[in-house]
């Protein structure tokens, strides 16, 4: 009797401290999912800027994000709010009518690269970021994919605007029309005059040649705040999420 109430003492002793273990880790589970949560949150409103890297502690958050349902639908969200700005456009039939669309984590995903390079943890290297360009695999954005179909048949001039560079022409037209992207306007890559400057400002650029040749860009879809801010702005811009990487 008395190894009997030994062996209760033991189990609910046992029993109580791997139930508290438990209720710590997953309060500490919690806190830290807030506050990679909170982290996101102050990326995509561009509060945090400049940044280089994912804090370390968020590596699993943003990985499970980036790969997981999360991300899908806020795509999904992104597509489907500029698709109904755009319905509600009645367009003027001149040709003149213009959405933007940046490339890389728009219409492009990079991600296969990026989980195999730390999903934002690792400094960008452009050596080995440039071999994957090259191989021209990048897989389509499906919502921006949607919403791009949706705005060529309502008669919108598309223009890409891209911060890759004019050597990887070729490929990026062979990556999107492999991807599904049947035609553009015109595509906009960075010849070596406008190397070294910022997105922002390469951008703000190109936009205001567009507005000069009588252009009136009505939408701008980007997963950066410098493909939308600065001069000569669209009169609305579309934010795709993008946890990974931040380019000023
Ligand atoms: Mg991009």
């Amino acid at each position: 009797m008395f190894f009997f109430k030994l062996f209760l003492l033991f189990s609910f002793f046992s029993f109580t401290f791997s139930h508290d273990i438990e209720t710590q880790f997953h309060k500490f589970d919690e806190e830290l999912k807030l506050q990679c949560t909170s982290w996101r949150f102050s990326v995509e409103a561009n509060n945090l800027s400049p940044w280089k890297t994912i804090p370390e502690k968020c590596l699993g958050y943003v990985k499970d994000y980036m790969t997981g349902r999360g991300y899908k639908l806020d795509l999904e969200r992104v597509s489907d709010e500029a698709g109904v700005y755009a319905k509600s456009l009645e367009l003027s039939g001149d040709g003149k009518d213009v959405w933007i669309f940046d490339i890389d984590e728009t219409l492009l995903s990079n991600l296969p690269y990026y989980v195999e390079h730390g999903n934002g943890l690792e400094i960008f290297d452009p050596i080995e970021f440039d071999k994957w360009v090259q191989m021209g695999m990048a897989p389509a954005i499906e919502p921006s994919l949607k919403l791009y179909e949706k705005l060529l048949d309502s008669g919108f001039k598309v223009f890409l605007l891209t911060g890759r560079s004019e050597k990887h022409r070729s490929i990026t037209i062979e990556n999107l029309t492999k991807a599904g992207f049947r035609t553009w306007h015109k595509l906009i890559l960075r010849d070596p005059e406008h190397h070294g400057k910022l997105a922002t400002v390469f951008k703000s650029e190109k936009r205001g040649e567009m507005v000069e040749a009588g252009y009136r860009i009505l939408g701008n879809s980007g997963d950066q705040w410098s493909d939308l801010l600065g001069a000569a702005p669209s009169r609305r811009s579309f934010k795709l999420p993008n946890p990974m990487y931040y380019i000023p």
